[in-house]
């Protein structure tokens, strides 16, 4: 259906009755310049790495990619979807500032979707522009090919291209806006359809009164099942081969499933998404929407990443629980195609199983447990991340060390692994910082009272999880208050040391249950290195990279994109000098 990017009289929101999707062009934009490009990503739409004129080929892939050409054969469109958004309905939001192109068909028959995000004004852009800068731009891209490379379902980036074309951000320097330069990046998915996308047919929403784009027509919802089953789900179809309530719940089941396990790896590498709305949750299980996300250096369990996430909604620790909460109003969506008490059920009982299971598994290959599954290995699990917090350990660090932990028991070696280790952990300034206590005194002793007091009423407003923990950060605040350095050391020391003991126990038993120690030896270590990276997109290498690429030099990205293309693999040459590059700014990356 087609309409007109600027049908808006007022220019304000717009609704889009009853279609999905809505004609767009993209705006051209000034001078555009390739910043790098992925050829991994690129190779899925049949794209080969330049071989000759390097200079006029990514001249040609700036032309194309910022949307000022179109290839042949595209149709741009804006998809309409709505979403709730920090927990509450929003109402329609839509891609604001993503057009789709078309879908490419692969040499081998699998189908790309390929976007542009930032290519200027679409009816969903609302009060915002349709753009994006260089820095975002820039995260999404290093981060999506990450991703990739780290074995996580995500969606793709293949190029990022600037322009001379500028707009402003509401960040302040000196007191004065900052202009910006306006940043494209190329998506490619399988499908960007999320849950949100099924949000549009809910008629207004009995909280905040909010209504969607009313697009209350049972048979859009009911195509645009049918479309996301036959198209992604074939093998779903195919085993009901019509649209029935068993098929919808099939779908259900798995797409519940695959959101469980995606968080699951995102845990296991300590990625933190940041805005987890059911708008960027994605219909097919991959990571979508890459913003204020972080991975996270010293591990906190309760790490935000998200500067404008006050209450810590979408916290480290609270990604499992928020992506089933956002299944259950894809649930809600589904209706009446798929009854709530069934898609309910299926929840519980598919959702925190396929999690725990899934995260497990990964945890035992980070481990090197690769012969027996204990029912033990869960602690141990969560011991050791216990004493990464308490020790304000680096979380891939650490985990890319465990690899080089020897099970005999001789001392020296010990001695040297513990140094290694404690070399990862935080300052006694840095734990300061970590355990500050953050409630009023006068308003926890209020809430013990209540705790005491009242204990029903307590556990109703669900405050006693943030009391323990505030417990927990006062005693070790107060330990850490008259801690030298040296202290500090032989407490890390003592605390490794205890889980060390534990950890080689439980590696013993996996030599006693093989017949062939050394194969075994061997084989773990490979699969050790296999699941825990080296490199990993910390927000100081990104920053690094965008800083210079704001200078007009674009050689950091697409070394970090090398780097990332491999990242469990030691490069050779590569420094890791945060400070330094603090200091001096200085280059993450030397070249290899
Ligand atoms: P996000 O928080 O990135 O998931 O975006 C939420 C909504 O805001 C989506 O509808 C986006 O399309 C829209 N949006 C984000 N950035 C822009 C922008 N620069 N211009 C227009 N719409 C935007
Ligand atoms: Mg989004
Ligand atoms: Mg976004």
């Amino acid at each position: 259906r087609s309409l007109p990017v600027d049908a808006s009289e007022d220019g304000g929101p717009r609704a889009v009755s009853g279609a999905c999707f809505s004609r767009v062009r993209p705006s051209p934009l000034q001078n555009p310049r390739l910043v790098a490009m992925s050829l991994p990503a690129l190779a899925l739409l049949g794209l080969e790495a330049p071989a000759a004129d390097r200079e006029a080929a990514e001249a040609e892939a700036a032309l194309y990619f910022s949307g000022n050409r179109l290839l042949t054969g595209s149709e741009p469109a804006a998809h309409c979807y709505c979403g709730h958004q920090f927990g509450s309905f929003a109402g329609q939001l839509g891609d604001g500032a993503a057009m789709y192109l078309g879908e490419v068909l692969g040499s081998g028959g699998e189908r790309w979707e390929i976007q542009l995000k930032g290519a200027g004004l679409t009816p969903f852009s609302r009060q915002a522009d349709g753009r994006k800068v260089l820095r975002s731009s820039i995260r999404e891209f290093l981060c999506s090919e990450a991703m990739f490379h780290l074995g996580i379902p995500t969606t793709r980036a293949g190029t990022c291209v600037t322009s001379d074309s500028k707009v402003i951000r509401d960040i302040f320097y000196d007191g004065n806006p900052k202009s910006e330069k306006c940043t494209v990046v190329l998506r490619i998915a399988s499908t960007f359809i999320r849950f949100g996308s099924f949000e549009i047919f809910k008629p207004t929403d009995e909280y905040t009164g909010r209504k969607g784009p009313s697009v209350n027509r049972n048979d859009i919802r009911i195509q645009m099942l049918d479309y996301v089953i036959s198209t992604f789900y074939p093998e779903i179809q195919e085993a009901y081969s019509d649209n029935s309530i068993q098929r919808n719940a099939a779908f259900f089941k798995e797409i519940t499933k695959r959101t469980a396990r995606l968080v699951a790896e995102w845990q296991c590498v300590g990625f933190c998404h940041g805005v987890l709305n059911t708008d960027n949750m994605s219909i097919v299980g991959l990571t979508i929407d890459y913003g204020p996300f972080g991975f996270m250096d010293r591990y906190d369990p309760e790490h935000i990443c998200n500067g404008s996430d006050n209450t810590g909604r979408y916290a480290y620790n609270k990604q499992p629980e928020i992506c089933k909460w956002n299944l259950g109003k894809l649930a809600e969506a589904l209706v009446p195609e798929l009854p709530l008490e069934i898609s309910e059920l299926i929840l519980e009982e598919e959702y925190d199983a396929e999690f725990e299971k899934h995260y497990l598994q990964k945890m035992r290959k980070k481990l090197g447990l690769i012969q027996l599954e204990l029912e033990e290995d869960s602690k141990l699990v969560s011991e050791l991340l216990e004493t990464m917090h308490l020790t304000g350990g680096d979380f891939t660090n650490i985990f890319y060390l465990l690899s080089s932990f020897s099970i005999d028991s001789d001392p020296s070696k010990l001695e040297d692994f513990l140094e290694k280790l404690t070399s990862q952990c935080a300052s006694v300034e840095e734990l300061k910082v970590a355990f500050k206590p953050q409630m009023d005194p006068r308003q926890l002793s209020m809430m013990l009272m209540l705790a005491q007091s009242n204990p029903q009423l307590f556990a109703l407003i669900g405050t006693k999880a943030n009391i323990n923990k505030e417990l927990e950060r006062i005693e070790q605040f107060s330990k850490l208050q008259q801690l030298t350095a040296a202290d500090l050391l032989s407490r890390n020391k003592r605390n490794w040391k205890e889980w060390l003991e534990k950890y080689r126990v439980r590696l013993q038993k996996e030599i006693e249950s093989v017949s062939d120690a050394d194969a075994w030896n061997t084989d773990h270590v490979k699969v050790m290195n296999s699941n825990n990276p080296k490199y990993i997109l910390r927000n100081y290498i990104a920053q690094n990279a965008i800083e210079a690429a704001e200078n007009g030099d674009f050689s950091e990205v697409r070394n970090v994109l090398k780097l990332l293309e491999n990242p469990f693999q030691e490069a050779e040459g590569f420094r890791e000098v945060k400070e330094d590059a603090e200091e001096e700014g200085a280059s993450a990356t030397a070249a290899a």
